[in-house]
């Protein structure tokens, strides 16, 4: 999920692999290292920045032109040295980086650990390295074929080998790699932003491929060997663009991220046929959740949001009392948690202040502790007593979009796994799991409206103040459309129960004053409808979001985004989308830095 560069050819590799590392920096990442091929392998790994490698480093070893680097994003293991990439096997004979996640690394290892292999890490990574030394007779590429038959899940993987110093290989499955084709020299990359300085003519690589190649020469082929023909194309974006993948802003590029986040998260995750959820980060403690009575989320802003979709899940199909708190209230209130309780602590940064007081605060009540976070070894991910990941990567712009929905999809996740151990039927659970499943291409299609979110954007950026609308599972997808709104425009909004509507605000309805309804057709949409009569009958304009096919909100509300049919609880996912991208235009018409909003930090570490 984080940054490969890859040099093979008649330059020094050293330069050329930091300065792709440097180039990927913007992603975020939590350690660095490189491995350089040059009579025998000489690699170096650190934590933190890329300049604490390079201070480490002595670069006459490094001489070699051929090499691998890495920045990663911990997923399987804290953010350590030893736990930092290149990894190589027992014999130092492969050298490995790679971007992803390997689902099945814990039955691989056991079974090379049976073998009699050391393993050095607690990264799923180090189980490519060991199983190549195990295949390789005397063919790197028949070595990496037999590898990859055997590994489920994501990779973005280079490849060097002691034995063959002038070959590279890279293959892709799920995490991207790019090749770019100089003059006597190769560069690869996740990211064309590493490579753009050296050549502009690269060669995508798709799920499947492996690349094999030497100085001056490179071969596609996929995993049956077959050699695949592909075009050189030419990258004409600026630097600028490129760490964008050609987004205008970061903001945009995790919009539409979406669909590929949510795979990420829930991959591995789901065994459809049995109605279950395997999750590795709570096994542990699947027996002391059985006894759970009552569940606590605590989390801030947008996490908070998920939390309240999760809520409503949880109550309606796990059967379990579920409350979600400010966790900024939480610490000081005296909330009634006991051995009984399970409190979920939300957080993408795993860093957030407030909801790490409030799980400690729990703690010390004796509550089960659980995480859903994505920065892994954070604080929130340690301390708690066991957890999930959201494995989406890093997210930049500080207004959250594809952590949002990453934390609804496990929290979906969860409901399915305390459900099934309490009332939930397998057919629910297939069925829940299955839906989660065909969320990917139902997210593409709704950010296929863009264009049209815009054209409406322009209708409305000069509004001074907007309400959003809606009921049960879309109350906190509405609270969540505000707060995206007020984030990134400053306009104010204001997120309500579409059924309190008339108990106050509808007094600031007027011709001036737009209201934004989340109504798919649900079991609350004939509630939803009425309400907007309501607003309409005081010539309150309307923006709607309903299900794709609806054809009477389209008579009766002045706009309206679609979303295609899923099942209720899931429906906040795919809402929450166009208002996500209503936000963004809003703010860009208004000149405001989308990517960061005045005032604001992407981590929230203080109270
Ligand atoms: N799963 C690997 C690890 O945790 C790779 C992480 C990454 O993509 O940076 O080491």
């Amino acid at each position: 999920m984080c940054g490969i560069v890859a040099y093979i050819g008649k330059n020094k590799a050293l330069p050329i692999l930091l300065d792709g590392l440097k180039r990927l920096e913007y992603r975020g990442y939590d350690s660095a290292g490189i491995a350089v091929l040059n009579s025998g392998v000489h690699s170096i790994k650190s934590v933190g920045k890329i300049k604490a490698l390079e201070e480490k480093l002595d670069s006459k070893k490094f001489s070699g032109k051929i090499g691998i680097a890495h920045t990663r994003w911990a997923t399987h293991g804290e953010p350590t040295e030893i736990n930092a990439h290149p990894h190589s096997g027992d014999q130092g004979k492969f050298w490995v980086v790679h971007n992803g996640i390997i689902e099945n690394y814990r039955t691989l290892k056991d079974k090379l650990i049976q073998k009699g292999h050391n393993f050095k890490s607690q990264t799923d990574t180090e189980v490519i390295a060991h199983l190549l030394e195990d295949f390789y007779k005397d063919n790197i590429t028949d070595a990496l074929i037999s590898t990859l038959k055997l590994l489920k899940g994501t990779y973005g993987l280079a490849v060097i080998c002691k034995d063959e110093p002038d070959k590279l290989l890279v293959a892709r499955n799920g995490s991207p790699l790019v090749i770019g084709v100089g003059q006597d020299e190769t560069i690869i990359a996740s990211d064309v932003s590493a490579l753009i300085r050296h050549t502009r003519q690269v060669i995508y690589l798709d799920d499947g491929e492996i690349a094999e190649i030497d100085q001056n020469n490179f071969r596609i082929i996929n995993i049956q060997e077959k050699e695949i023909k592909k075009t050189v194309e030419e990258i004409e974006w600026s630097l600028e663009q490129a760490e964008k993948s050609g987004y205008p802003h970061f903001m945009l590029k995790e919009i539409n991220e979406q669909p590929e986040s949510i795979i990420n998260s829930i991959r591995g995750r789901t065994i459809i046929k049995d109605g279950k959820v395997k999750l590795g980060g709570l096994e542990t403690i699947m027996n002391i959740t059985r006894f759970i009575e009552k569940i606590s989320i605590v989390a801030c802003g947008t996490a908070k949001h998920a939390g309240m979709v999760g809520q409503l899940m949880l109550e309606e199909y796990a059967n379990l009392e579920t409350s979600v708190e400010f966790a900024s209230e939480f610490r000081y209130r005296k909330p009634i948690i006991d051995q009984k309780t399970a409190v979920i602590a939300v957080s993408q940064s795993g860093e957030t202040a407030d909801t790490l007081a409030a799980m400690r605060e729990a703690k010390t009540k004796g509550a089960l502790t659980l995480g859903i976070v994505n920065a892994v070894g954070s604080t929130i991910a340690r301390e708690t007593d066991a957890g999930v990941y959201n494995h989406i990567g890093p997210e930049i712009a500080v207004a959250s979009t594809k952590a949002f929905t990453s934390q609804v999809a496990i929290l979906a996740l969860f409901t399915v796994l305390f459900g099934r151990q309490r009332q939930m039927s397998m057919v629910m659970g297939r069925r829940i799991l299955g839906e989660l499943n065909a969320l990917p291409d139902k997210i593409k299609f709704v950010v296929k409206q863009n264009n049209k979110i815009k054209k409406i954007a322009k209708k409305y950026y000069k509004s001074n103040n907007i309400l959003y609308m809606g009921r049960k599972y879309n109350y906190p997808t509405a609270i969540e459309g505000a707060l995206k709104l007020k984030e990134l425009s400053y306009i104010h909004a204001e997120g309500l129960p579409s059924g309190e509507m008339k108990h106050g605000s509808i007094a600031m309805i007027d011709k001036d004053f737009p209201s934004v309804f989340i109504a798919p057709e649900d079991s609350v949409y004939e509630k939803n409808l009425s309400n907007i009569e309501e607003i309409k009958a005081r010539s309150g304009p309307v923006i709607a979001v309903t299900t794709e096919g609806n054809k009477e909100l389209k008579k009766l509300v002045d706009e309206i985004f679609y979303i295609p049919k899923t099942l209720e609880m899931l429906t906040p996912i795919l809402a929450t989308i166009p208002l996500q991208l209503f936000a963004y235009h809003m703010a860009l018409l208004n000149n405001k830095d989308v990517d960061k909003p005045r005032n604001l930090a992407k981590s929230v570490t203080v109270e």
